[in-house]
């Protein structure tokens, strides 16, 4: 199966040119101008159209047990969603709890995607205890090509671990060369302002974000930072939200420490007025950490484009909004999370670089040459260049649209940005090669994606 795709303008981390791209058996194996192809080869026109590396999501949650109810999506419905949003791989976090054996989560999280999915994944083993067993479980789960871990500093007696288990765990990265991303917020200091909060009868949504304030995460932030310092371990914050943990992150790089920093979608575009809402909209509102003070947004977006955030993830969980209903006696049970896996691009596009807050080129590093390198994809996929995978994004620059839970494809009744305005999206996606999306419909074959093995490079 042969493909051309002619005419594009190719945008890439520090080129921007004019070029037609052949792909043969899923690769790409020639970018040049007028290629000559070979009869019967299939040939897409993108002129006019801009043709990116195809994005990767480095934080979803597919398949979730979690508060008392399992996130929406299937691998089916999810990367559905995700591609026709212009993610073209996507990372899970596998996250067995602590009551749980680490390895059978594993395979547990495994066999939820294997030909279910129709885009590329891997995943970030999640670390919820440190037990005798853990370190052989967990060499055999880098073995398997799953170089990343993921730790929560929240979520205190489910997914959360103490202090000593994180010492441990970046003390077994560290020998096995792994990245380790972290949750960051006080688990003791959340707890404590919850019953705080709800013992004087604030019980709305409006409450969840003054229960983990900004002081939360940046305090959990500068702790995982000291504890990769003193393990020389390398490690990657998710879902950073707001100012204080940013200057807490940036200040232990400064002081060398091995760390990288990711934000999500819904902290660039929403602020907590969303979760302020009465009722069930503001709940659909709630994740973690909270949506923020507004003052927060154009800081982020600013560090965004510099450079100092370095990837832009979604953290997508949907819960519906009887799930959300779950909290309606207290914020605490109120399933955190908010859908984004379809809207990522789009939304950074428009809102990023198209309103000027964010630098074309950046906009592709951070949402996909960055996290192909720092999770160990690149460069067979963040770029496009002669033998990466074909996972190609030929973006429309006249589209313009609404976001809307009534014609979106995750298995979700709202969208956390409901009403939004895009001004662009993929018209044609490709995953090695298969052309899977066209204008927005899914055509292409369910089931096809692959578990990307990588491999351990930190040191
Ligand atoms: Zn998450």
């Amino acid at each position: 199966m042969a493909l051309l795709i002619k005419n594009g303008e190719i945008v890439m981390v520090g080129a921007r040119e004019r070029a037609d791209i052949f792909v043969e058996d899923e690769t790409i194996s020639r970018i040049g101008r007028n290629l000559e192809v070979p009869p019967g080869t299939e040939t897409i026109d993108a002129s006019g159209k801009l043709v990116f590396p195809g994005f990767i999501d480095p934080h979803v949650h597919i398949y979730l047990p979690f508060m008392a109810t399992f996130a929406k999506d299937t691998h089916e419905t999810g990367s559905i969603a995700a591609l026709i949003g212009g993610t073209t791989t996507y990372i899970e976090m596998c996250c067995p709890n602590r009551n749980d054996d680490a390895l059978q989560g594993y395979e547990l999280w495994k066999s939820k995607a294997e030909g279910k999915s129709a885009c590329d994944y891997a995943f970030h083993m999640s670390v919820t205890k440190f037990v005798k067993e853990t370190p052989g479980q967990l060499r055999q789960v880098v073995a398997d090509g799953t170089a990343s871990f993921k730790i929560f500093l929240a979520y205190k007696n489910f997914f959360g671990v103490d202090d000593a288990e994180m010492y441990q765990t970046l003390r077994l990265a560290r020998q096995l060369g792994v990245i380790v991303t972290a949750h960051c917020e006080n688990a003791e200091l959340v707890a404590q302002l919850q019953q705080k909060l709800l013992s004087e009868g604030k019980t709305g949504p409006e409450w969840h974000e003054p229960s983990r304030p900004e002081s939360v995460e940046a305090e959990g932030t500068g702790r995982f930072a000291a504890f990769l310092e003193n393990t020389r371990a390398t490690g990657y914050v998710v879902h950073l939200s707001c100012e204080p943990a940013l200057k807490a992150a940036l200040g232990a790089k400064e002081r060398g420490v091995k760390l990288y920093i990711e934000s999500v979608l819904p902290h660039f575009l929403l602020d907590k007025t969303c979760a302020e809402k009465p009722g069930v909209e503001g709940m659909k509102h709630v994740m973690s950490p909270p949506l923020r003070a507004k003052k927060n947004l154009g800081v982020l977006w600013s560090a965004l484009d510099r450079g100092l955030i370095d990837t832009v993830g979604t953290d997508h969980c949907p819960f519906d909004a009887e799930q959300k209903l779950l909290g309606k006696d207290a914020f605490t049970n109120i399933p955190n999370g908010i859908p984004g896996i379809e809207d990522r691009i789009n939304l950074l596009y428009t809102y990023g670089v198209k309103r000027g807050r964010l630098e074309i080129e950046r906009f592709v590093d951070a949402a996909s040459t960055r996290p192909a390198k720092l999770f160990g994809l690149f460069p067979r996929k963040g770029t496009i260049a002669i033998g990466s995978d074909a996972d190609l994004v030929i973006y429309d620059l006249d589209y313009h649209g609404v976001i809307s839970a009534t014609k979106h494809h995750v298995n979700n009744d709202y969208s956390g940005f409901e009403g939004m305005v895009i001004e662009g999206r993929p018209a044609v996606v490709t995953v090695r090669g298969k052309v899977q999306v066209k204008d927005g419909k899914f055509v292409g074959e369910r089931g096809r994606g692959r578990m990307l093995k990588r491999e351990p490079s930190y040191f």
